[in-house]
């Protein structure tokens, strides 16, 4: 059954070409169109603009229910205590029914700010097994594309390691589509490394990786490993897969950055919570352009995530409105040239943006970084089919879903006490 976007102002994510015109879209596809069927669905667009919805190219759905927790027992001083006292005490703490409603409330607001694709990471060391079905069914409820993985460490033993490999070979066995998700260099030995590139091998996917967030990783390589961190990937086979993403990337020196760019691998840029963790700023036009952005699990809005990118990369990197542009989009080309389903034409963000000054293709960055906001989505359409209609959620109810996850989040701040 098709949907039609009738008096849609179409705005070409490539080109900027703007079109006024019916849109007929479908579980394929999507194209303009003249004439309307009488019986058929029909959303009227008029003095909206209509253009592909976005992508969060790196998110952690267990980080939702952190937001107001108390305080750690500690107040970190430094990346390492961030996570051992944040981060690693909250995973710790997550079961079942946590997972299901941080993933529940992420999807809700990846939604409504426009993101119909998400690629996650995800780590509950004491609830491993089936996880990542729990997010892909959340996702799936709500009606978001999804690339899954599990943060493989050796940060908890040897049992809860060998846990994380076989969820991802139970998940990609039964056809979930998924990356192989490693921790960070620091917390992953030479064994787990080796078994985590020959599983992805034997699925035909890449690893999603932390790659040199913190100084900590690249000094902790050297002394463990004798290389840094980029190096030992590259002697481990990672960088030759296709589909291997490296999160991050801060402090990379001049020979990682070549493998890097000689590799062809994508980086996630994660500029908020890089500044967040205090960790510094990396200048990945010295890199390579293939960078895309991501939330690190901040927040779901990528067009926040674009912002921010921009006005820390100008004085950094020289970056400039269209660069910032590029990687907010280039998550597209990714999971096209991934071979990853989810991403289609048929994937569109209504914004209803009542702009005080003319919307032209000439001048659309322009109001891409200084007007449209997250508060400008109205209406999402997620492989085809409506996923939010006029600001709400179609298909679940979000009283409900804020309210368990309210609900867990208490259980989970009891449990971390
Ligand atoms: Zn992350």
């Amino acid at each position: 059954m098709a949907l039609y976007l009738k008096n849609a102002t179409f705005i070409d994510w490539q080109t900027f070409a703007i079109t006024k015109t019916n849109i007929k879209v479908t579980s394929n596809d999507m194209n303009f169109v003249d004439d309307i069927p009488t019986d058929a669905e029909v959303f009227d667009c008029k003095g909206k603009l209509v253009t592909k919805s976005f992508c969060c190219g790196h998110h952690h759905i267990y980080s939702t229910l952190a937001r107001g927790m108390p305080a750690p027992k500690k107040i970190p001083e430094n990346f390492n205590e961030i996570l051992t006292y944040i981060w690693w005490t909250l995973d710790k703490c997550l079961d079942r029914d946590m997972i299901e409603a941080s993933a529940l409330a992420s999807a809700m607001y990846c939604a409504k700010n426009g993101v119909t694709f998400v690629i996650d990471h995800h780590a509950s060391p004491f609830a491993v097994e089936g996880s990542l079905s729990i997010i892909a069914d959340a996702f799936d409820k709500i009606g978001i594309s999804h690339l899954l993985c599990y943060e493989l460490s050796d940060r908890d033993g040897q049992d809860i390691a060998q846990a994380g490999l076989d969820e991802h070979e139970r998940f990609l066995s039964a056809g979930g589509q998924g990356h192989i998700g490693l921790h960070a260099s620091f917390t992953v030995g030479s064994t787990l490394l080796k078994q985590s590139v020959e599983l992805a091998n034997k699925f035909n996917t890449g690893l999603h990786v932390h790659t040199a967030e913190a100084m900590a990783d690249q000094e902790a390589c050297v002394k463990d490993h004798g290389k840094r961190v980029v190096q030992r990937l590259n002697d481990a086979g990672a960088m030759e897969l296709a589909q291997t993403i490296l999160i991050h990337c801060v402090h990379l020196d001049k020979i990682e950055c070549g493998i890097v760019r000689g590799s062809g691998r994508w980086i996630v840029e994660n500029i908020e919570s890089n500044q967040n963790n205090n960790v510094g700023q990396a200048n990945y036009n010295q890199i390579t352009d293939k960078v895309m952005l991501g939330t690190d699990g901040m927040h779901s809005d990528m067009l926040r995530s674009a912002k921010a990118a921009f006005l820390a990369g100008q004085a950094v990197e020289g970056l400039g409105m269209d660069g910032a542009y590029n990687r907010f989009r280039n998550i597209h080309k990714y999971i096209a040239e991934s071979g990853f389903k989810g991403d289609g034409d048929n994937n569109l963000v209504v914004l209803d943006y009542n702009s005080p000054t003319e919307v032209t293709s000439d001048n659309f960055i322009g109001h891409f970084i200084y007007g449209l906001d997250s508060s400008h989505v109205s209406t999402v359409i997620s492989n085809g089919e409506i996923i939010v209609k006029d600001g709400l959620l179609t298909k679940a109810n979000e009283t409900d879903i804020t309210s368990y996850a309210r609900e867990m989040g208490n259980r989970l701040w009891d449990k971390m006490k």
